[in-house]
This record gives structure tokens, C-alpha cells and sequence, in this order.
């Protein structure tokens, strides 16, 4: 009996999310590490999540420490495995779905691990908040290098290889705690933002800004605001409609009752 309220309450909150998706025309998703949870990649507040377990590296360690830089480097392949198998889940493909419709004009994530693109957004209509581990680049000249030369440089010398154009310091192609918001991904969001009548915030605590402001901005230029999030988050009291549930079954089951 209890289930089977709990599922009525979920299909009332994926029809009334369906409700306002079938009245926008220009949309934005805007998500974080829990669209990516169901898929087997942990997030960073839950009970478990990364967070908890290692402490993230700051830019400024990065940069000034080679000791972190080894740590950050041994910590990213560890995870080639992840990143490499890991495949877009529900609530990506219902995201793609949207889009396909025209109901959605862009998505904005925090997350890097490309999985919105995997489940069929296009590139120009994705807008990485903060960057992408599938590569690296040199912090000086910004030249791209690919993770798999990354590591066979440091399996072989015990370290990363200095940038092979300019001798700077290579990183994988994300923005890390105190590092620089990538100009051109914050001008495409806040153009995003400001055109949007829907931000449906999906798997973001709503804690790291500046990413964490867009969803007000959208509220505060008119959009409808919706945030569908396992938790209660700080924007709750200003949004149109909160679901506290998992994203995968209700974004999927919006879909099919738009
Ligand atoms: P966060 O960990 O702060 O918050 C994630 C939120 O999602 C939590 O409030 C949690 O309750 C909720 N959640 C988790 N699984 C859910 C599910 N299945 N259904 C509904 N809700 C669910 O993540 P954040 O807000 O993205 O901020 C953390 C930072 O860490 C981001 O900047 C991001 O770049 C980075 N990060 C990225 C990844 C990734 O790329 N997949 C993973 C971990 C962290
Ligand atoms: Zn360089």
C-alpha cells in the first residue's frame, strides 16, 4: 500500500512536470552530478559520494604543488575505466528526448563526463559549465592532448609530460575548485538563460557557484523554475514546482505524459 501511494504521488509530479514542459518552447536543462548517478557515476554530497572519500585537488594546489598534479593524475586513471564504459542513463536520454521535440533549446551541466552528449545532444546546443575529462589541455597555450599519451608518459617517467609546444603545465580539459569559469560557456549560458521560458534543474545540489546562479537568473528573467533533485536545495522556496525523486523514472515517465 505504501508503494503503491508512492507511485501515485511520483506520476502526479512527472504529469505536472509534463504540464510545463508542453508549454515551453525554449527550455534549459540545467544539471548536475545526480543526472549521472543512475549511470554508476557517484556524485559529490550523497551519503558515499565523492566527497566524502577523497578531498577534491584546488587550482592553486594544482598549479604551485607537483606532488598534487601526481595525485590529481593517479586519481584520473584510476578512473579510465568509468569513463570510458559508463553510458548515458533514463534521464540523459529523456533529456535528448526533449530537445528532439523542441521543447528544449540547451542544456547546461556541471558534469564532465559527456554523457548528454552520448545520449544524442548535439554539441552546439550543450554548454559544459565545467569542462570535460575526456582530454587534457596545456594551462599556457591551451593545446590539446589525449589522456592515453597522458599516461604512458607517466607510466614510463613516474610523471605528466610539460606541454610538448610551450613547457607549460598539462590538466585534464576541466575547471577545478578556484580556477577561472571557461569565458565562452558562461557567455552561451547566460544567453541561454536569459532567452529561456523552462530551467529544469535535474541532479544539482545548488551548491557551487557561480553554475549554481544560473537557475535564479532564469527564475528572475521569468522562466518557469523547476527542480526535480533527490534533496531539498537551497532554491526550493523559489521554485514553480520541487519533486524530491530519482530522476531516471520521473523524467522518463514526463516524457510520456507530455
Ligand atoms: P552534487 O554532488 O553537489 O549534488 C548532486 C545532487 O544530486 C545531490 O543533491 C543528490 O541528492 C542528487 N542526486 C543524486 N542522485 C540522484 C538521483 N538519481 N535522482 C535525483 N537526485 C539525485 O553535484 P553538483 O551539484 O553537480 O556539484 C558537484 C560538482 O562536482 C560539479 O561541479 C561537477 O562538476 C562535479 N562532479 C561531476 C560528476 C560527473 O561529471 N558525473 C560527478 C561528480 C562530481
Ligand atoms: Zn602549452
Amino acid at each position: 500500500m505504501h508503494e503503491a501511494l508512492n507511485t501515485q504521488t511520483m506520476t502526479d509530479q512527472a504529469v505536472a512536470l509534463a504540464g510545463l514542459l508542453r508549454q515551453a518552447r525554449r527550455a534549459v536543462v540545467f544539471t548536475g552530478a545526480g543526472i549521472s548517478t543512475e549511470s554508476g557515476i557517484p556524485d559529490f554530497r550523497s551519503p558515499g559520494g565523492i566527497w566524502t572519500r577523497m578531498m577534491p585537488i584546488d587550482f592553486a594546489d594544482y598549479v604551485a604543488d607537483p606532488a598534487a598534479r601526481k595525485e590529481s593524475w593517479r586519481r584520473r586513471f584510476e578512473m579510465e575505466e568509468t569513463w570510458t564504459s559508463v553510458k548515458p542513463n533514463e534521464g540523459h536520454i529523456a533529456v535528448a528526448e526533449l530537445m528532439r521535440r523542441g521543447i528544449v533549446g540547451h542544456v547546461i551541466t556541471q558534469n564532465i563526463d559527456a554523457l548528454h552528449q552520448a545520449a544524442g545532444v548535439p554539441a552546439n546546443q550543450m554548454i559544459e559549465l565545467h569542462g570535460n575529462t575526456s582530454y587534457a589541455k596545456c594551462l599556457d597555450c591551451e593545446r590539446r592532448m589525449e589522456i592515453a599519451d597522458i599516461r604512458a608518459h607517466f607510466e614510463a617517467y613516474d610523471d605528466a609530460p610539460a606541454c610538448p609546444n610551450c613547457g607549460g603545465i598539462i590538466k585534464t580539459a576541466t575547471i577545478s575548485f578556484g580556477q577561472a569559469m571557461p569565458e565562452g560557456e558562461m557567455e552561451r549560458a547566460e544567453a541561454a538563460v536569459a532567452a529561456c521560458d523552462l530551467c529544469l534543474v535535474a541532479g544539482s545540489s545548488l551548491q557551487v557557484y557561480p553554475a549554481a546562479s544560473f537557475p535564479l537568473k532564469a527564475k528572475r528573467k521569468g522562466a518557469a523554475l523547476v527542480i526535480l533533485n533527490r534533496e531539498a536545495t537551497p532554491q526550493d522556496p523559489y521554485a514553480d514546482l520541487v519533486i524530491h525523486d530519482e530522476i531516471g523514472p520521473v523524467l522518463s515517465s514526463a516524457v510520456k505524459h507530455l
